[in-house]
């Protein structure tokens, strides 16, 4: 079973910020923000590659209550998904990062010199 999936039955804790009967968010154990949130929805779904417009329709609300409840719907956040090896996914159960709380730098590669893209 995946570990968020066990924070869904219990078997993990978590620093719960909200949850409803399809969805939860709690606080990332390694923020890189000063609001750092995970989003997830309780159906182990893998990635964004396999959700379905209903969990999407369900989470976008959630999500947004969510920025509201840590008080960064005013000020602005980012809402980021990673997918797959590239996009950096180390926990296979789709998340949200929700991060805010702070002006945010945007953008970088991992292991290669961009210039190499352009
Ligand atoms: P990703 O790299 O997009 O798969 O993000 C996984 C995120 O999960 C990372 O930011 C980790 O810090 C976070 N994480 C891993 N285990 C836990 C946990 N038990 N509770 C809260 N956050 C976690």
């Amino acid at each position: 079973m995946c570990i968020f999936c066990k924070i869904v039955n219990g078997e993990l804790p978590a620093n719960m910020v909200r949850e409803n009967d399809d969805f939860m968010a709690f606080h990332d154990l390694n923020p890189k923000a000063p609001a750092h949130i995970l989003v997830i929805p309780k159906l182990h779904v893998d990635s964004f590659n396999e959700v379905t417009p209903e969990t999407m329709a369900g989470m976008t609300s959630f999500i947004q209550e969510v920025a509201k409840v840590v008080g960064i719907k005013e000020s602005g956040y980012r809402v980021i998904t990673n997918v797959g090896d590239n996009g950096g996914q180390e926990v296979k159960h789709l998340h949200w990062h929700v991060l805010g709380g702070a002006k945010l730098a945007w953008g970088h590669f991992a292991d290669a010199d961009t210039k190499d893209f352009f």
